[in-house]
């Protein structure tokens, strides 16, 4: 699928989403790959940006809306528009979620488009790695 040129910024984007059982998980995993993260620009929904920002205010985080108010929307527009590089979205299986529309949306566009998609830390931790030997990569070449 092509793509369009970022205009907003240069820097490849991710965006993170994290129910609310699983924003704790998320903003460690941030905390703990900042190096990696600082490389990209970063979207995420209202709240889990928030958790981050407080985090991490070195991060370049643009916050969206909340999920249930339409964040998660907002970052499917982007997926189609071609912005997004990688989702990281910290699923909670355990938990009813009121726009659990747009989460399905949401992973189906991720589909669609073809982006990275990590829904636990598990794959997120292998995704990253990924992004850090690409970074190294690109940096002795
Ligand atoms: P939030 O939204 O970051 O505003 O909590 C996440 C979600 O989709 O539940």
């Amino acid at each position: 699928m092509s793509r369009v040129t970022p205009t907003f910024d240069e820097r490849p984007t991710i965006a993170l989403v994290a129910h609310d059982h699983k924003k704790a998980e998320l903003v460690d995993f941030v905390s703990r790959h900042r190096d990696v993260l600082r490389h990209f620009s970063l979207f995420a929904t209202g709240t889990t940006g928030q958790r981050v920002i407080e985090c991490c205010p070195d991060l370049a985080v643009r916050r969206l809306k909340s999920g249930p108010l339409g964040g998660d929307q907002q970052i499917g527009a982007l997926i189609a528009e071609g912005r997004i590089t990688a989702l990281f979205f910290f699923v909670d299986p355990l938990s009813p979620h009121p726009h659990d529309v747009d989460v399905k949306a949401l992973m189906r566009l991720s589909l669609v488009y073809d982006i990275p998609m990590a829904l636990n830390r598990a794959t997120a931790e292998r995704l990253i790695k990924t992004f850090a030997e690409e970074r190294r990569a690109a940096e002795v070449s």
